[in-house]
């Protein structure tokens, strides 16, 4: 052990998307060398991800380049490393492959390891489960080593879409594909038969997307509850809308809605963009969220989530015309309703669905059935060890709402006693209960500089102690 080593602070980051990278990066760009970074990612390559592992060109961000800079402190940080590495025509305004953004990600990473005087490691493997020992964490991975930590913190970003069961369905069926996002899951799709996609927001339109890319001639089916499509952006930035909620505006979801529409009617008076309104809501969604009362934030959730969804979660513009002229043409066709009969032969799937708006049941033939209902977000059903684990150990608890992991104000996990613990942190995704807006870059990139600083503040004045020769090593 060399003199430096014996001050070692450990911090340990599960999950390496964009998320636990970002951290990553941040954290090696303000540390010193007392401070050891871990990363711990069960897949091959650091900052991809769900969002950014894909190797489809059609899959476009769908936030601007100009707002995508993965350093919370220099907001054009992005679009320079895209004009340098991938097209240096690029606009802030432009929407680009997501797989160009998990490259830059990566880059952001190894500079970071590049420049820093603290120790970075990568490890592939999978953390299955967390225990404190001794006022530590310690992390054990699949491989079967254990890594003592002095903080962790989870990262464990997008989970499976859940596997849904529909009446008359059997486990077996081989034509239902429950997680569309492996590099393979639609390899078996037959190319001119058709497909039901199960959901209508962001996850059916990348699929659909594959699809068309792998050459699918066939009809796309999409059905969803509401059967509503995401909007789709302006090719040119609007206006900015001014900031219209504060401390004083309504605590209802019902309240709240009345002043979005009075913004958009007024927006609508004074030939304004309805998406500015929406936009400008964005900066303080958390503390509206956390405004409401919590059976208010049900009332959000139950009555109003899918119309929020379509107008905040938006396409690019170039998908939106994508997605215009397949519904023209009639190679898509969207439903409203909810499947009640499902019945698999040798040749495909026989669906029947109860239309939402007339209530009659309308039969559909198609080929394969694709459930594309998003990221999994009830942690009691998704089946990730390491959260299992962490539930059943009491070290951390759902939200309320079962959307993630309840978290103090600065990301710490809150025990099974309503504890707030002192080693565990999440970040990004896993606090959409507490936060709502959890899970876009421009949000997950302030949250882990927040955090960042927090972690580092001790490991400076183990940095300081040891410059001014104040600590002997032990
Ligand atoms: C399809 C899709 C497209 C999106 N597009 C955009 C966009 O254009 N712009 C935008 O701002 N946001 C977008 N988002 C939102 C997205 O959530 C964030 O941008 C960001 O990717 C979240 O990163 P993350 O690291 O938190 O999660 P993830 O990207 O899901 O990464 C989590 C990582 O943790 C790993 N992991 C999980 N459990 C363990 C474990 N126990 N041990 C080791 N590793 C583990 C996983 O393998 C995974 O790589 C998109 C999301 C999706 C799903």
């Amino acid at each position: 052990m060399n003199e430096s080593s014996a001050f070692l602070s450990r911090l340990v980051i599960i999950g390496g998307g964009f998320s636990g990278a970002c951290l990553a990066a941040t954290l090696l760009r303000r540390c010193g060398p007392s401070m050891s970074v871990v990363l711990i990612e069960r897949e091959g390559y650091p900052g991809r991800g769900v969002a950014y592992s894909t190797e489809c060109s059609g899959h476009l961000l769908n936030v601007r380049v100009q707002n995508m800079s993965a350093i919370a402190d220099d907001p054009q940080h992005f679009l320079r490393w895209a004009r340098l590495h991938y097209d240096r025509r690029i606009e802030p305004h432009d929407y680009i492959p997501r797989r160009v953004f998990g490259r830059y990600v990566e880059s952001v990473l190894n500079e970071a390891c590049e420049a820093t005087a603290a120790r970075f490691e990568w490890k592939q493997d999978e953390a299955i489960a967390v225990a404190r020992t001794a006022g530590k964490a310690e992390i054990t991975l699949r491989s079967g080593e254990r890594i003592v930590a002095d903080k962790a913190v989870l990262a464990l970003g997008n989970f499976p879409p859940a596997s849904l069961r529909f009446p008359g369905q059997t486990r077996t069926g081989a034509r239902y594909i429950s997680n569309p996002w492996p590099a393979r899951a639609l390899h078996d799709v037959n190319l001119s038969g058709n497909v039901l996609l199960v959901g209508s927001g962001l996850t059916s339109i990348d699929v659909g997307i594959s699809l068309r890319e792998r050459g699918f001639k066939g009809k796309i089916h999409l059905l969803s509850r509401h059967g509503l499509l995401p909007q789709q952006h302006r090719s040119k930035a609007s206006e900015p809308w001014q900031v219209f909620w504060d401390h004083t505006s309504p605590r209802t979801a019902r309240g709240l809605l009345r002043l979005i529409r009075s913004q958009l009617r007024r927006a609508e008076y004074e030939h304004a963009d309805w998406r500015s309104v929406i936009d400008s809501l964005r900066p303080d969604a958390q503390k509206v969220w956390r405004s409401l009362p919590v059976q208010e934030q049900r009332r959000f959730l139950r009555h109003l989530r899918p119309y929020w969804d379509v107008h905040r979660h938006r396409v690019a513009p170039q998908i939106g015309t994508m997605l215009a002229a397949d519904l023209g043409e009639g190679t898509m066709e969207i439903h409203a309703g909810r499947i009640v009969e499902y019945a698999e032969d040798r040749e495909g799937v026989s669906v029947s669905y109860r239309d939402r708006h007339s209530a009659e049941i309308r039969p559909l033939r198609v080929h394969h059935v694709i459930s594309c209902t998003g990221p999994d977000s009830d942690v009691w059903r998704i089946d990730n060890p390491l959260l299992k684990n962490l539930l059943q150990e009491g070290l951390g608890r759902p939200d309320v709402f079962s959307l993630g992991l309840d978290t103090a104000e600065d990301g710490a996990l809150i025990d099974a006693y309503g504890v707030p613990s002192d080693l565990l942190y999440a970040l990004g995704p896993l606090r959409k209960g507490n936060l709502w807006e959890s899970t876009a870059v421009p949000e997950i990139r302030a949250q882990a500089a927040e955090l960042a600083l927090q972690l580092v503040s001790n490991a400076r004045e183990l940095d300081n102690a040891l410059t001014l020769g104040n600590l002997s090593p032990v």
